[in-house]
């Protein structure tokens, strides 16, 4: 069974239709890559996934191992092993990244039915994780994403994946201040987290990140819709042609 099944789902955002009618399906143990021109409704549809305030599901579907996603809230989406990366972009002065990481993760083993983590045992888990990207121990006790640079943000993200383990993971690289080694150690830690249990979807408009990342499917969204859907091989034909190879110009289908 798919893990994630999205059909005809068409969204709204402060009245205006976004998205207009997206299928998608993942199965376990995937990683598909969601390219497509600015402005073409990629981040409406994490958005939609994450259940955002003020986006607007007008049709379709949603399922999450079967059952409906959408009538979830966001915080059950999570419980339910969906992790959505910009779900916690925002700084939280005051809230230490670590506590924050400690509360998602025990209301998800809450919702599994385990025990859940005390500090100490939760400390252990983290430093564990942390390796994968190369956090140090002094970024966990700072404040959530206060003051963090574009390339820690991107490693919190993925060590909040470390961590966490979700079954689903929604991946939003909007961040162009990505540097090199940056890249790479979210690349690394993506990687390191694939697994058969897992789907992965990563949306991107820099193919660069799929040089590191070998996405088994890769789809292209334009004004809301998906146009194109192939292998690895289409985003580095996207790389090399550009979108106006399928006959898109700012994000509309001609
Ligand atoms: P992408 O991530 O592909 O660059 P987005 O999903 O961010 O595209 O945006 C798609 C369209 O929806 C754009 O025209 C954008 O201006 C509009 N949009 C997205 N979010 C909002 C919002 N909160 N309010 C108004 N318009 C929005
Ligand atoms: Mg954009
Ligand atoms: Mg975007």
């Amino acid at each position: 069974m798919a893990l994630l099944t999205v059909r005809n789902l068409h969204a709204r955002v402060a009245g205006k239709d976004i998205l207009k009618g997206i299928d998608l399906e993942v199965a376990p143990g995937e990683v598909h890559a969601i390219m497509g021109p600015n402005g073409s409704g990629k981040s409406t549809l994490a958005s939609v996934l994450a259940g955002r305030d003020g986006y607007e599901v007008t049709q379709g579907e949603v399922l999450f191992d079967g059952k409906p996603l959408l009538e979830l809230s966001p915080e059950a989406r999570a419980a339910a092993g969906v992790f959505l990366a910009f779900q916690y972009p925002v700084e939280i002065p005051g809230v230490g990244n670590i506590h924050f990481l400690r509360t998602a993760l025990n209301a998800q083993r809450r919702a599994k039915g385990l025990e859940e983590l005390d500090a100490m045992d939760f400390l252990q888990l983290a430093k564990e994780k942390s390796k994968l990207v190369q956090l140090d121990a002094a970024f966990m006790n700072r404040s959530v994403n206060e003051g963090f640079s574009g390339g820690e943000k991107k490693r919190n993200e993925i060590f909040q994946m470390a961590v966490l383990e979700p079954r689903l993971a929604i991946l939003d690289e909007t961040d162009s201040g990505l540097d090199i080694d940056a890249l790479r150690t979210v690349a690394g830690g993506v990687n390191a987290l694939r697994s058969p249990e897992r789907g992965m979807v990563l949306i991107t408009h820099y193919q660069r990140l799929l040089d590191y990342i070998v996405p088994d499917k890769v789809h292209v969204i334009a004004a809301g819709r998906i146009v194109r859907s192939g292998g690895r091989e289409l985003a580095l034909e996207l790389e090399e042609k550009g979108y106006g190879w399928l006959g898109l110009d700012g994000g509309k289908a001609k």
